[in-house]
């Protein structure tokens, strides 16, 4: 049985995908191979060993692929295989020149589209200036009709004083007058009862 360690491309560090094995006995996916070895200087990447004459006897006899170490891999770890293929699939759609093209046509944009941004941008901005100037003003205004209130509330406070302050006085006079009619009348009093003394008095004389 296989291990996955011993299965590892050494390249893109992952499952060997049509393996090629070079006489080192050093494994890397065809693809991996094709890549970097291929294109650079024909030594196996894992122990720098020279391949270019296996490698071409191997290309021209189509032989590059390790098919029984290949079957092998498919058999222990099917669905790793399956997934590391439909991911390379996917890649390899993406380098398409074609896709690539319409990739970069999406991202340009439409044109007038930008103009279109910035305008929706500016009128956001003005939109929260607004909001903004708006929400200053009914707070000053709230502010005022507060300071309006307590204003109010101290008049209404000064007034309800000075009119206490004025019930007191009259109070005070009105306590001051009853106190005068008392003793005028204590007064009035006293003096008739001196002159109905003296009245009697006079009567008493004129008998006598
Ligand atoms: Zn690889
Ligand atoms: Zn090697």
């Amino acid at each position: 049985m296989l291990s996955e360690s011993e299965c590892m491309c050494p390249v893109c560090i992952s499952l060997l995908i049509q393996p090629v094995t070079f006489p080192c006995n050093h494994s890397l996916c065809l693809k991996c191979y094709k890549e970097t070895v291929e294109k650079s200087n024909l030594s196996c990447p894992v122990c720098r060993k020279r391949i270019s004459v296996w490698a071409r006897k191997a290309a021209k006899e189509n032989k590059l692929i390790n098919m029984e170490k290949w079957t092998d891999i498919q058999e222990a770890f099917p669905e790793k295989v399956r997934r590391r293929l439909e991911a390379s699939e996917e890649s390899d759609s993406e380098d398409d020149e074609d896709d690539f093209e319409a990739k970069e046509r999406r991202q340009i944009s439409c044109p007038g589209e930008i103009r279109q941004e910035y305008e929706a941008a500016i009128q956001q901005i003005r939109q929260k200036k607004d909001e903004e100037a708006k929400k200053e003003e009914e707070a000053s205004k709230a502010l005022v009709e507060a300071l309006q209130q307590e204003e109010f509330l101290s008049e209404n406070v000064e007034i309800e004083e000075k009119a206490l302050v004025l019930e007191k006085k009259k109070s005070k006079k009105n306590s001051l007058l009853l106190n005068r009619v008392v003793r005028l009348k204590k007064c009035l009093e006293a003096e008739e009862l001196v002159l109905s003394w003296r009245a009697n008095n006079c009567l008493v004389s004129e008998k006598v």
